[in-house]
């Protein structure tokens, strides 16, 4: 318990809380128009049908069309096969950026208080930085970026808490209501740790059950060592020394793990306040790598049901 609170210290510069791994910013609405910006920027129609759906499912074309008419407009997705190199044709996949850039700059926004799925505590948190001063929130953002390309390559829609580095929040219940709202069929958090200075390497963090969530513990454990095997073998970033055991943390205090509804899991990519992975962190290679392994793993995941 002692260790989660130093980790929210760190992490959080200050602010309250634990890890909070999971605090961004915007509001609800602007997540809402997040999600929309993603959907119309990775086309098929598949990507409109899901984004439209509020209660009623669209149904895209049939209206028009005599029956006899058959094979002219079959562009209907209604049946989707998956075309080659795109294996995550059909799929959602959400990203929780982290921490927003601008976080910092509005401490009353920060500490409004939200429900975590077990009590109340702080919309959001600044994120950590190196020793050189590089941000936690713009490593995870260009991570997200790039993961956000690779996984729209292979066909997945993909959905994240906010589209730029640059603004406030959304607070960590309203990045996981996104998440869900979106029918994600798997998501990530990606942060990076401001742990002891001695200790190196990532963390994957796991949901515990607390009502909510319980349906998706298991295939979160399952999608943890997706991302520890693919992270290990993808970016030369050690196995935590200092978080978890053998660099796997449950977690009971995350509102990102608490209030999913989808398998999701959280990774702290490395230690920000180790020279080392700090050097790594940095680097517009490691987060290619990083963003490159992240993609390996949500696609082995989501290829094996
Ligand atoms: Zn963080």
């Amino acid at each position: 318990m002692a260790s989660r609170r130093q980790r929210g210290a760190r992490e959080g510069q200050g602010a309250p809380a634990n890890d909070s791994a999971l605090r961004l910013g915007i509001s609800g609405m602007t997540g809402m128009v997040a999600v929309a910006l993603m959907l119309s920027g990775c086309s098929s129609t598949t990507v409109a049908v899901r984004s439209t759906t509020s209660s009623t499912p669209t149904s895209i074309s049939t209206t028009t069309l005599p029956p006899t008419t058959s094979t002219s407009t079959s562009t209907t997705t209604t049946a989707p096969t998956v075309p080659p190199g795109r294996p995550l044709t059909g799929m959602v996949v959400g990203i929780d950026p982290g921490h927003n850039g601008r976080n910092y700059t509005d401490a009353g926004y920060l500490n409004q208080q939200v429900f975590n799925g077990r009590t109340m505590e702080s919309c959001d948190t600044t994120g950590t930085q190196t020793d050189a001063g590089y941000p936690e929130h713009e490593f995870a953002f260009n991570v997200a970026r790039h993961l956000r390309a690779a996984l729209t390559k292979e066909g997945a829609v993909v959905v994240m808490t906010r589209l730029d580095n640059a603004g406030l929040g959304p607070c960590i219940d309203q990045r996981a209501k996104i998440l869900n709202d979106a029918k994600s069929n798997v998501a990530i958090d990606i942060h990076a740790d401001g742990g002891p200075a001695g200790g190196r390497g990532f963390a994957i963090l796991e949901p515990v059950p607390d009502g909510i969530n319980d349906a998706i513990v298991g295939p979160s454990a399952t999608l943890g060592a997706d991302v520890q095997a693919a992270f290990l073998s993808g970016t030369g970033m050690p196995i935590s020394t200092y978080d978890g055991t053998n660099g796997v943390a449950p977690r009971s205090d995350l509102a990102g793990l608490n209030l999913a509804t989808e398998p999701k899991v959280l990774i702290e990519c490395g230690n920000m306040r180790n020279a080392t992975d700090a050097a790594m962190l940095s680097s517009e290679s490691f987060q290619r790598a990083a963003a490159r392994s992240l993609a390996q793993a949500i696609t082995t995941y989501l290829t094996r049901q």
